[in-house]
């Protein structure tokens, strides 16, 4: 199996953007006491999340979800069974959701129970819009840089518009972003 890690999705991107019904792809790469899984494309009925075995030398677990592109009903499903299990069973690591795209924010904030209580999101992509361009763009967002300015309403204005780094003009946020920040109060 080929094995990318975020980076190279990066890179390698276009790839599931070229197929008309991409698969799902889960990699997964240990680093020491750290487990990382990279999720890539839709999570449906289709999707086989992997079986990973009790470990209780795994102390963090990293699901990035930077290359998924949604979660219909059947894969909010599976991704609950398979993550409340994982929470259970590896009741001592801390599981953490890195750029986590707007398909799983709303999911996030709008199904209840969608994450276990400990689950920790580290950062976001925001949607943005370039009318210039006429593109969709994305930013991260980190929970740490949130935590060093002021008030919510400040934050929400600081991120209602972002130079588009194309053509270097105004960007428009494509959601409201204070309803997206309420993704952050899971952060223990
Ligand atoms: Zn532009």
């Amino acid at each position: 199996m080929l094995k990318l890690n975020s980076k190279e999705l990066h890179h390698h991107g276009n790839r599931y953007e070229m197929s008309k019904a991409p698969a799902s792809k889960i990699d997964i790469k240990r680093v020491g006491s750290s487990l990382g899984l990279n999720f890539a494309g839709p999570i449906s009925e289709e999707t086989t999340f992997p079986t990973i075995p009790d470990d209780s030398t795994i102390t963090e677990i990293k699901l990035n979800l930077g290359k998924l592109t949604l979660v219909n009903s059947w894969g909010v499903r599976l991704w609950m069974k398979w993550l409340w299990d994982l929470d259970v069973r590896f009741a001592t690591a801390q599981i953490t959701l890195e750029q986590c795209p707007p398909a799983m924010v709303k999911q996030i904030l709008v199904v209840e129970r969608f994450v276990p209580e400990r689950t920790r999101v580290s950062s976001i992509l925001l949607p943005y819009y370039c009318e210039a361009c006429d593109k969709d763009q994305v930013s991260q967002l980190r929970a740490d840089d949130l935590i060093l300015k002021k008030t919510p309403d400040r934050v929400a204005k600081a991120l209602g518009t972002k130079d588009c780094p194309l053509c270097g003009g105004v960007m428009d946020i494509d959601i409201m972003p204070d309803r997206f920040l309420g993704i952050f109060n899971l952060k223990k």
